[in-house]
């Protein structure tokens, strides 16, 4: 029998949550053309009222960036540096700040946005720093130039990692840039801004501005701007690059995945029911490199589930700041949705639902952790991204069909494999065309390794040395 846990609830009281927040523009707070509130989504409080950019305000913002550009694209490379240096210490020194007030916007347990979220952002930081005063080391060309402006749009999931996946390497470069954060998660991108202003950041540099899918569009679709750097969906993904077309403006997107997680009958079988587990309900799913279609292979299958449902026994779903929490809330209502429709789809195409017991709270948006058996290649659970705690698993007898299965999918992000043997796992890794592909681990980030996709997973690398290119005229 598990034990009871007692309550072990991160303070709040580290979060000065302000009623309402202005965008961030030219260095300063100002309003918008209106505004709209943001949520907890495991309680459904509102936490504040947010600036709403209209597209009036996206030129003030580009027009910043662009004057600020000058200046910032001259300064000595190793002066850039120091600013990001500093940026990057004081993310770790306020880090407990920024992971509370991350959690409870996006809903994503403390021990996620403590251990996970909050020091890869800085990480990412402090290896950008370093590269500032190197750029004609990076097999670029001896004397690569910043492209200016850069427009950057980022989605709920992981909202400052994915800020500082965009600013760290624009900045590192040269360039200066807008970016806005999804309208359901903008709170930490806000205190980043005051972050850049402890940082005696020029002004114009970095400029944030908030609201929803219409601002984001205003973005991308100013002519003002060099570049576009685009994390979300396909759909919005494949909007953006016909918007592009017949313009000079470079662009990297980073879109949906459906990654497979093939497990062998060699493998590790503890570490594998931990790598499957962290694979798909870390971040409840909300991750776009998830392992959610499980690929095992039939030998082990028996041995493989049993392991599986037991550990999900042991998770604890629930209030997202409590430090024992390993499955939070869903990020919004329509999220929620989404993934109710995808199951019950997969109830009715004839998969098999499993839950372990599990109490949802009453209010918030929850969605237990769920696995889906009896899954075929032609099941919706199988070819659309969840991007929720929902894995579908299907079998396989040799390595060619694990491939054959593993590739069958319009996206390429990553994948997984699991195997004691080196030569096997190096194979199947050769042949999975997948941006990354872990062995014997899973969801494991590093900023010196880039991260980007095959064919509707979209295209650029970003992170690592392959990163810079993306900001860079070579
Ligand atoms: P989304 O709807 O595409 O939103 C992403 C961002 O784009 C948000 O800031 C969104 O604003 C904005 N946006 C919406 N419509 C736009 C438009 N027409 N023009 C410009 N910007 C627009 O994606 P999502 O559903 O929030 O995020 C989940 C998706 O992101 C998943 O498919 C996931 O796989 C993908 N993802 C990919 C990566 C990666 O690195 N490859 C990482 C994380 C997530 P609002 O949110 O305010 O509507
Ligand atoms: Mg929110």
């Amino acid at each position: 029998m598990p034990f009871e846990y007692a309550p072990a609830p991160e303070s709040r009281a580290v979060v000065d949550l302000r009623p309402s927040y202005g965008l961030f523009v030219d260095g300063e707070f100002t309003a918008g053309s209106g505004t709209f509130t943001t949520v907890n989504p495991a309680t459904e409080e509102v936490l504040a009222e947010v600036a709403e950019a209209g597209p009036a305000d996206v030129d003030r913002a580009v027009a910043a960036a662009r004057r600020a550009f000058g200046p910032w694209s001259a300064l000595p490379a190793r002066e850039r540096g120091k600013y990001l240096f500093r940026i990057a210490r004081i993310l770790q020194e306020r880090s407990r700040e920024l992971a509370v007030l991350e959690s409870l916007d996006n809903g994503k347990p403390i021990r996620e946005s403590r251990d996970v979220d909050i020091p890869l952002a800085a990480a990412y930081f402090f290896y950008y720093a370093g590269w500032a005063d190197k750029l004609g080391y990076a097999g670029l060309g001896p004397d690569p130039r910043p492209l200016g402006v850069a427009g950057q749009v980022i989605p709920w999931n992981f909202p400052l990692l994915m800020l500082s996946w965009k600013i760290a390497p624009a900045l590192a470069t040269g360039n200066t840039v807008v970016l806005k954060p999804a309208e359901t998660t903008p709170l930490t991108a806000l205190l980043f801004a005051e972050i850049c202003r402890q940082a005696d950041l020029p002004p114009g540099v970095v400029n944030i501005v908030t609201g929803a899918g219409a601002t984001g569009q205003a973005l991308v679709s100013h002519p003002g701007i060099d570049k576009i750097a685009f994390t979300g969906s396909t759909e919005v993904g494949k909007q953006i690059a016909r918007s592009v077309a017949g313009t000079s403006k470079k662009v990297t997107l980073e879109l949906g995945g459906k990654a497979a997680n093939i497990v062998f009958d060699d493998a590790p079988m503890d570490q594998a029911v931990e790598g499957i587990v962290n694979g798909i309900f870390f971040n409840q799913g909300h991750v776009c490199c998830a392992g959610s279609r499980l690929l095992v292979q039939e030998s082990a299958y028996d041995e493989v589930l049993e392991r599986l449902k037991r550990r999900l026994g042991t998770l604890r779903l629930g209030d997202p700041l409590d430090k024992n929490t390993d499955v939070g809330a869903i990020n919004s209502a329509a999220q929620l949705d989404r993934i109710r429709e995808l199951s019950d789809a997969g109830d009715a195409e004839g998969a098999e639902r499993w839950s372990p017991p599990c109490a949802l709270p009453d209010r918030g948006f929850w969605f237990p952790p769920t696995v889906f058996t009896g899954v075929t290649q032609a099941h919706r659970i199988a070819r659309e991204e969840v991007f929720g705690p929902v894995l579908s698993v299907l079998t396989f007898r040799t390595p060619a069909e694990a491939v054959e299965k593993a590739n069958n999918t319009p996206y390429g992000l990553s994948a997984g494999v699991w195997s004691d043997k080196g030569s096997r796992a190096l194979w199947t890794a050769s042949k999975l065309r997948a941006g990354v592909v872990w062995q014997n681990t899973f969801n494991r980030f590093d900023p010196a390794s880039p991260f980007g996709g095959f064919k509707e997973s979209g295209y650029g690398r970003e992170g690592g040395r392959h990163g810079l290119e993306a900001y860079l005229d070579v």
